[in-house]
């Protein structure tokens, strides 16, 4: 059936994720409002055949040309929903820029998303991986997403305790993972700046740069400064951000670490388990800075996997094995990535 949407076939994906590869998927589709997704649905062409969707292709990995379904959402467009008091309600559909949503609501008063400010990446994958920086994560703000059921063609709004949100993961990423299109998130942000400078990153480039107390705007400048000091800039070095999640194991584990590792990075996760630094334990096994083939390990941060130059995504998924298999058998930890392969 034809969805009354423009289908193009043998699409090229290269300029479509920010690790560069260059692939094709042998059908593309843009959705450009909340119509278009309907459409779409309605035509049952998602249950015929496999398809994936790639919002900003900001934390993926194509392993090959794509043999199905290519879905991006291009749907724009941000509301103020309500006021009250001390807070907002704000509607963002999902092919909004993520960074550019977070300057717009910081341009009109309404505080929250300053430490999420510069990650790149569409608004309708901010609940999928539950993005997150500087002490921040989009759960703190979402109040609920609207959801197309690609089965049923049911449209619904799920609230932010239903989808499940942990660290880097929801619902989305996990047992529901490819039954949903997000359209639309709304969030919930605050009509006082509340600036949150525990990450000591933050408040020594601020103090570098002579501000006590911050506004929401300096703040958020900050946090991209001190970004791409860190992070390689997409449009120069393809990566896909971290790759690897950090691991998070028990206490004991930690403490029996810490003994033979004493300046290994650990933060506390509650009482019973800790989170290791997975860029640290990167380093340690001599992968910072390495290449292998047209694939390499970032000089400023070894959680990060670059493209030196026409990568493709099985080099990517060799470097990343081996990596993995590498910090597994010296500490006994085994490293679960971040980005997707697809
Ligand atoms: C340089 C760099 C720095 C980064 N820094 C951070 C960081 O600080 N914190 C962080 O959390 N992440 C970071 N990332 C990872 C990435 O930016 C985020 O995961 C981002 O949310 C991905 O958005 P995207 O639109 O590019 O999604 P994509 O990469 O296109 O897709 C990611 C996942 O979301 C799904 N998806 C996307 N849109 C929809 C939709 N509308 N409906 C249903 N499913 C959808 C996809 O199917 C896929 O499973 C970084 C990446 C890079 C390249």
């Amino acid at each position: 059936m034809n969805p009354g949407l423009e289908i193009r076939t043998d699409y090229p994906l290269l300029t479509l994720n920010t690790f560069g590869i260059n692939a094709v998927a042998s059908r593309f589709v843009s959705l450009a409002s909340s119509d278009d997704f309907k459409k779409l649905i309605e035509s049952g062409l998602l249950r015929r055949e496999p398809f994936f969707v790639l919002g900003g292709g900001s934390n993926v990995v194509f392993c090959g040309d794509y043999k199905g379904v290519i879905v991006h959402p291009v749907n724009k467009g941000i509301r103020l929903l309500s006021k009250s008091t001390g807070c907002v309600y704000v509607e963002a559909e999902a092919g909004e820029v993520w960074s550019d949503f977070v300057d717009y609501c910081i341009d009109n008063q309404w505080f929250g998303l300053e430490n999420l400010a510069g990650i790149p990446g569409c608004v309708g994958a901010s609940p999928v991986q539950n993005v997150g920086a500087y002490g921040k994560e989009a759960k703190d703000f979402i109040d609920r997403v609207h959801l197309f059921d690609i089965q049923t063609g049911v449209q619904l709004w799920m609230d932010a305790s239903q989808c499940g949100f942990g660290y880097r993961w929801s619902v989305f990423k996990g047992e529901m993972k490819n039954r949903f299109l997000i359209d639309k998130v709304v969030f919930r942000l605050s009509t006082e700046f509340c600036p949150d400078l525990q990450y000591k990153a933050l408040s020594s480039a601020l103090s570098e740069r002579g501000i006590d107390s911050p506004t929401a705007r300096q703040l958020a400048d900050t946090v991209k400064q001190v970004r791409d000091s860190k992070l390689p800039d997409p449009k120069k070095i393809g990566s896909a951000g971290s790759f690897f999640k950090n691991p998070v194991v028990s206490r004991a584990k930690a403490e029996s670490l810490l003994e033979d590792n004493p300046d290994m990075v650990v933060f506390p996760v509650g009482d019973a388990e800790c989170k290791l630094a997975a860029g640290w334990l990167i380093e340690q096994c001599g992968w910072k800075g390495r290449t292998i083939g047209n694939v390499g390990v970032y000089e400023k941060q070894a959680l990060v996997l670059v493209n030196r130059g026409g990568c493709s995504g099985a080099e990517v998924k060799a470097l990343s094995d081996a990596i993995i298999n590498d910090v597994e058998s010296r500490y006994g930890v085994r490293l679960e990535c971040e980005a997707i392969f697809v």
